[in-house]
């Protein structure tokens, strides 16, 4: 638990698969110990290196349908033939202890999210080039020739959603990537709305 409670921001960020999120965040949340992570639920199979409640809680159709069925996502997508979603009750939970929770989810669960909770702060990270996304995803050596096509194909149309994201990040170098998100980070801390506590006893003079 943290001292002095605020209630913790909600930060979604999106990008492309293969942009390197991971990594970005990895190395944000470094720097900012109050940032922590929702756990995503989903029908994917684990990746080498993946693990069960660290990556993702990873679990079976019937399952996700389940908890679909009892309310019990605050946003959920389908991406290449799997579900994908995020427990309400892990974001209220962090966020209710002051912690800012971050979202790594596509942009339909950044459409919900925005409609949702319109006080959640978007940030959209972009590869330098679609060619350099292109190499990232055959590095990876994960997935078959036809996933990464059809991940490319989808990156094309998930950038037609940017303009309705708060902040576009370029994952050139992933210390100048991570810093803007630092920076975009400490800017929310700065607003107003959420510095009245700090003069609510002046104003009121
Ligand atoms: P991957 O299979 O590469 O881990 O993720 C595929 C896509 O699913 C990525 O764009 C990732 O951001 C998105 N994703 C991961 N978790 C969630 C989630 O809980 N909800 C939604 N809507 N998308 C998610």
């Amino acid at each position: 638990m943290l001292k002095n409670i605020r209630k913790g921001q909600l930060v979604v960020i999106s990008g492309p698969s293969g942009v390197g999120k991971s990594t970005v965040i990895a190395e944000v949340r470094r720097e900012r110990k109050t940032l922590t992570f929702s756990v995503s639920y989903t029908t994917r199979l684990p990746r080498q290196g993946e693990e069960d409640h660290v990556h993702y809680h990873f679990v079976d159709r019937a399952e996700f349908e389940q908890m679909i069925a009892e309310d019990k996502f605050l946003e959920y997508a389908t991406y290449e033939n799997n579900y994908y979603g995020t427990a309400k009750r892990d974001v209220e939970q962090l966020t209710e202890a002051g912690y800012d929770v971050l979202l790594d989810i596509d942009v339909q669960g950044g459409a919900s999210v925005r409609s949702v909770r319109p006080d959640a702060v978007s940030i959209f990270v972009i590869p330098p080039s679609f060619g350099e996304l292109s190499r990232r995803l055959y590095g990876r050596k994960s997935e078959s020739t036809e996933v990464i096509q059809g991940r490319l194909r989808r990156a094309r149309e998930e950038y037609k959603e940017i303009p309705n994201y708060d902040y576009l990040v370029v994952n050139d170098q992933v210390p100048k990537a991570a810093g803007e998100i630092l920076a975009i980070l400490k800017a929310q801390d700065c607003r107003v709305s959420a510095r009245l506590d700090m003069i609510k006893e002046d104003i009121s003079l």
